[in-house]
């Protein structure tokens, strides 16, 4: 069977990529986005924006459903599935995802940014308990007892989304918080410096967290771990195919041309000084116009 081979496949269905997309249609080329989740990526995690141009306020998802519709007048394909690899190295790329390879003569990345992980046992309890977004997930949690993993105040502002709805919240932080534990706002919030998870446990789903402050193991009885480390670039795959900076940014010119000809990179997942959902569009449609 002839292999069906697009102009340009957008991996990555959040605002770069749709962006992305909206332009490589209106140059009338065949395109696709392949997404493993929703299409709007991390919008779907934003509660309130306010610095989205043309909106006083507006919520995430609210913007998320406006992309959305602009992807079905624009009838852009979205390919519901995961990019596990690539091949760069022939003029037409393949991209290996879960469930089959894809071809393309362009190939736009804008898979954003990824949760960084714990490196416990915290992918056992993914959805039963152990969470990466608080404003998504604080509503299960009603009047329970939660705990918030943090470094350097990292899951501060987790911290106090989830206090406006939780019974108690304990912030564990790796680094020693005893000035914001003065200042903390909310009652409800019991901020713990110097404490390391060793351990989630439970059975089917989380039950409490066993953690290390300086030599001392301690138990907290909870209902949920939300993981709030901030986010890094998911781009183990392309370490090398495509030049990254130190932290695994990918490098582009201002066209958003990666090193290798025909490969081009938007968003989030890019080497850039801004990262914002007006920053992503405008990658986008970059690279949606050179691609
Ligand atoms: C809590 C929070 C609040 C924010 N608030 C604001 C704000 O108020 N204003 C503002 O301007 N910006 C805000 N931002 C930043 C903004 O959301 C991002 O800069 C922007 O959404 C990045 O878009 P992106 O398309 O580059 O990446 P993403 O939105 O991360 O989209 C990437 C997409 O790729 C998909 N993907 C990833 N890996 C794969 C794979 N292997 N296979 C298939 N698909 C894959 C993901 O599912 C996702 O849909 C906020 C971000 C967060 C997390």
């Amino acid at each position: 069977m002839e292999k069906e081979i697009f102009d340009i496949l957008i991996l990555g269905g959040g605002v770069a990529g749709i962006t992305a997309s909206i332009y490589a249609k209106r140059r009338n080329k065949k395109v696709a986005i392949i997404e493993e989740m929703l299409v709007g990526g991390q919008l779907a995690s934003i509660n309130e924006i306010e610095n989205f141009p043309s909106y006083d306020n507006v919520s995430g998802f609210e913007l998320m459903q406006n992309f959305q519709k602009q992807i079905k007048y624009n009838e852009i394909q979205i390919i519901n599935d995961i990019v596990q690899n690539v091949n760069f190295e022939k003029e037409i790329k393949e991209i290996i995802c879960k469930n089959k390879v894809y071809y393309a003569k362009s190939v736009i990345i804008a898979t954003g940014l990824t949760h960084k992980k714990l490196g416990q046992n915290e992918d056992i309890f993914l959805g039963h308990g152990v969470s990466y977004c608080a404003i998504c997930d604080a509503n299960f949690y009603k009047k329970q007892d939660v705990c918030v993993v943090s470094q350097k105040g990292s899951g501060i502002l987790g911290a106090l989304q989830l206090a406006d709805v939780c019974k108690k919240v304990y912030l564990l932080d790796s680094e020693d918080m005893t000035i914001y534990a003065k200042a903390c706002p909310k009652k409800n919030i019991e901020v713990i410096s110097n404490a390391n998870i060793s351990e989630i446990y439970g059975n089917m789903k989380v039950e409490g967290v066993k953690y290390l402050k300086g030599s001392i193991m301690e138990t907290l009885s909870i209902s949920a771990v939300f993981i709030e480390l901030g986010k890094q670039p998911l781009t183990e795959i392309y370490k090398d195919k495509l030049k990254l900076d130190a932290s695994g940014y990918i490098l582009t010119n201002e066209k958003m041309e990666t090193s290798v000809k025909g490969v081009f990179a938007c968003g989030d997942i890019r080497a850039g000084i801004l990262k914002q959902l007006v920053t992503a569009c405008a990658d986008g449609a970059i690279a949606g116009q050179y691609a």
